[in-house]
């Protein structure tokens, strides 16, 4: 049976993109070697890093004077990272949900932290507005898509200090402003490839500015003098986030994948809000493209669990909302097609007519 991904994280990918690593794995470009076995120092694999590079620019319209790099820990290892590497004495957090307040309390082991708006007080299902980012900090950070909670940022904020975003869940869904930011980072496994890579987005302006003692794995200016290329790179994820972007680039880049995010977020947004069973969490200016959550309606709440089974025996994968939202999510990344989209309708269509009082 045809399965329909809708997992969080690692989640989806281009079926092209699946194919094409496969036949890298195999063999490269018909080198007779795997992208498994090279040096990551050689020819072969330095001209995989700077393709991702290049694409990453072309793409994100990324400006001169920021690096890209690829290094290993996940977004999570970002959370210490960064305040370890730019907080001096004070820096400012939105707590906009879960993966915010793991960063918030990495950076507490650093300096002081303020956070300037939260939406904890509605189970972060909404975006704080009207916050003003203080002029004295080292930094501001944000997490602009909350996977857990289905909201997300789409603006890209005026801060009059460096701005700092976890887009470990958004990244190239829809065009930035990449010089709004001093730094943008994230996963790969959301939207780009599979786990094992982080992306770094950096303006080096912003470096070299605290005085305590940086580890070198752990210093930003250490992977930007070496391309990344300091220690061993996680070679094969790199090579599929190369191959994503290349099909990302032929589907007409960004401002497409933009336009289909749209459509594919409006029918299944539409559909929840028609359906007498189901009820979205997010609050409507703020509901994310990327992860769409929804519970039963009160009154049909027994049904969550018959509603999952049913549409596991569709072919629906990952739909099961994270255990503090509950309900559903359902993840709609750039890889995920409106078909699949459709056929999650089709099936919240169906069960309504079963079960509607
Ligand atoms: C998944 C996720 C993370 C955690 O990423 P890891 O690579 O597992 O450390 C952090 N932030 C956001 C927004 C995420 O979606």
């Amino acid at each position: 049976m045809k399965k329909h991904n809708f997992s969080a994280g690692p989640s989806i990918l281009a079926r092209e993109v699946i194919e094409n690593t496969a036949k890298a794995v195999l063999d490269l470009n018909g080198i007779g070697l795997s992208v498994m076995e090279l040096s990551h120092r050689g020819k072969d694999f330095q001209a995989v890093m700077d393709e991702t590079v290049a694409l990453f620019r072309e793409l994100l319209e990324i400006p001169e004077n920021y690096h890209v790099l690829f290094l290993g820990g996940g977004a999570s290892l970002q959370f210490s990272m960064i305040p370890y590497n730019l907080l001096k004495a004070r820096a400012a957090y939105l707590e906009t949900g879960t993966w915010a307040k793991k960063a918030i309390k990495e950076a507490k082991g650093f300096g002081e932290v303020e956070v300037v708006a939260s939406s904890a007080d509605k189970n972060f299902n909404y975006i704080p507005k009207g916050f003003k980012i203080p002029e004295d900090a080292d930094y501001f950070h944000i997490t602009t898509n909350n996977t857990i909670f289905g909201t997300e940022i789409f603006e890209d904020y005026n801060s009059p200090v460096p701005l700092i975003a976890d887009m470990s869940s958004d990244i190239f869904s829809r065009p930035i402003d990449v010089s709004k930011y001093a730094m943008i980072y994230g996963g790969a496994q959301k939207n780009l490839g599979p786990a094992g890579v982080t992306f770094v987005i950096i303006r080096d302006d912003i470096l070299g500015k605290v005085d305590r003692y940086i580890p070198t794995m752990l210093d930003y200016q250490t992977h930007i003098k070496e391309g990344s290329m300091f220690n061993t790179p996680p070679c094969l994820p790199i090579y599929t986030c190369m191959e994503t972007l290349r099909w990302l680039k032929k589907l007409g880049g960004v401002g497409a994948m933009q336009k289909m995010n749209q459509e594919k977020a409006a029918l299944l947004y539409g559909e929840i809000e028609r359906n007498v069973l189901f009820t979205g969490t997010a609050a409507n200016d703020s509901r994310s493209l990327m992860n769409i959550c929804f519970v039963m309606q009160p009154g049909y709440q027994e049904l969550e669990k018959e509603f999952l089974e049913f549409a596991t025996s569709r072919g629906m994968v990952g739909l099961k909302g994270h255990r503090s939202v509950g309900g559903f999510r359902a993840s709609t990344y750039n890889a995920m097609p409106k078909e699949s989209v459709q056929a999650l309708i089709d099936v919240m269509q169906e069960f309504e007519k079963m079960h509607a009082k």
